[in-house]
């Protein structure tokens, strides 16, 4: 069966890598010439460094990563602590989650991943423009290059997926409403900031900072400061667009002074624009199905995109195996199934993350430092998911 994998992106990576733990072989088609997107974080929360650990490469990405100390919530104005839970600190999220949190650089996340999969299953300069659906396949269509025929192709293409236009007719990613400044610093340049080993959430009127320390030695803070607006986003092709330092600090006004440090020492130029995925009516046509954010982008508040990405691309690889013309349409609804329900609803608790970070409302600080106590057995659910035990009919894979 010869498998088509559009996007190198984590969810991509992720597939090729739990596809070959059973066996089987795919090609990953990527549009850029390289892997590496410079200057980006991520953060790998238990429900995916679980699968990552099972696909091999949790050691090597220890080596590049660090564990947060703990998670704290800020009042963003006077720097108060509202809640703080440990994390690293008395080894409380391993042993909670059996896995461990890691902040780590996205070039060191890929390049572990791409080497992994290996250069000769990677085919870089191959921007998929058409799919030709056929009794019993797909072709391929790439910007100068031949067409490629596949038995089955898996749209990892991310946000703007052309795969997802493929199998919905055209849904588009939509605009939240909301934008963010990113940026990382070297922790010894932050200078105002408590606690920047801690993973923390600053939290004011239309506004939240979250940061949290990447690289071996927590040697630099990752960034990530959501504002409320524009309406509407103001370019119809990129979600990226230029942005002043004045406007970043707008945002932000008398906020502690950690923030506009931060802002400052990152040189904050640009602005980028949340969108999300539409609830789509199908996630999966013929031969072509859906994984990552290409099925579920979501708001980045609970830091779950790649992490729900690498758990689409365990359960996916298990619907592949023993995959005929037969039982695919049954594989891929089943996996459809599995998947909807938990995405969807991170998605829309994102969402929810979203209005309670930024609610400052008078006599609502009671409420929500209630809800700030309670958030490591709110969110235990997305934390604690095993998408390796979560249908019966996926064998799992020895560790
Ligand atoms: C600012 C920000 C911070 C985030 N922080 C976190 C976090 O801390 N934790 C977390 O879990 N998630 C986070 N996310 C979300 C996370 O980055 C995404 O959800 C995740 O990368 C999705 O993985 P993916 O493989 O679906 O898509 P992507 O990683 O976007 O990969 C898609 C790939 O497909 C390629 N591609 C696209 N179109 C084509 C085409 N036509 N032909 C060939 N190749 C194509 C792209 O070049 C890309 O390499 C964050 C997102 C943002 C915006």
């Amino acid at each position: 069966m010869k498998i088509a994998i559009i996007g190198a992106g984590i969810g991509g990576l992720a597939l090729a890598l739990a596809l070959r733990e059973r066996g089987l072989e795919a090609t990953v088609f990527e549009q850029a010439s390289r892997l590496t997107e410079i200057g980006a974080a991520i953060a790998l929360s238990a429900n995916g460094t679980r699968e990552l650990r099972r696909l091999g490469l949790l050691d090597d990405l220890l080596a590049l990563a660090i564990e947060p100390t703990e998670l704290i919530y800020r009042d963003g104005m006077t720097g108060d602590r509202l809640a703080a839970h440990p994390m690293s600190l008395e080894h409380a999220y391993q042993d909670r989650f059996g896995a461990p949190y890691l902040g780590i650089h996205r070039a060191d996340l890929q390049k572990v991943m791409g080497a992994a999969v290996g250069v000769e299953t990677i085919a870089l300069d191959h921007r998929l423009t058409r799919i030709e659906e056929s009794a019993d396949g797909v072709m391929l269509h790439f910007t100068d290059r031949d067409p490629v025929f596949a038995d089955v192709v898996v749209g990892a293409d991310g946000v703007r997926s052309m795969v997802r236009d493929h199998v919905t007719g055209g849904r588009q990613a939509v605009y939240s409403g909301t934008s963010a400044y990113r940026g990382i610093v070297p922790t010894s340049r932050l200078s105002a900031l408590p606690d920047p080993q801690a993973i923390q959430f600053w939290i004011g009127e239309n506004a939240h900072m979250l940061h949290y320390a990447i690289g071996p030695e927590g040697g630099d803070v990752n960034f990530f400061a959501v504002v409320e607006g524009p309406t509407t986003w103001p370019s119809e092709t990129s979600w990226v667009v230029p942005a002043t330092l004045a406007e970043a600090h707008a945002g932000f006004a008398r906020w502690h002074p950690a923030i506009a440090q931060m802002l400052e020492e990152a040189a904050v130029d640009k602005r980028w624009g949340l969108f999300v995925t539409p609830p789509l009516r199908q996630w999966h046509k013929g031969p072509a199905v859906l994984i990552g954010d290409a099925a579920h982008a979501m708001l980045p508040h609970h830091g779950q995109g790649a992490n729900t990405s690498i758990e689409d691309a365990c359960i996916l690889a298990g619907m592949l195996e023993d995959l005929t013309p037969l039982n695919r349409e049954e594989r891929f609804a089943r996996y459809e199934a599995l998947r909807r329900l938990r995405t969807r609803k991170i998605q829309r608790s994102a969402w929810d993350a979203n209005a309670a970070l930024h609610t400052v409302a008078a006599g609502a600080s009671k409420r929500r430092q209630a809800t700030l106590a309670r958030f490591p057995e709110r969110f235990a659910w997305i934390h604690g998911y095993d998408a390796r035990t979560v249908d019966g009919r996926l064998d799992p894979v020895p560790e």
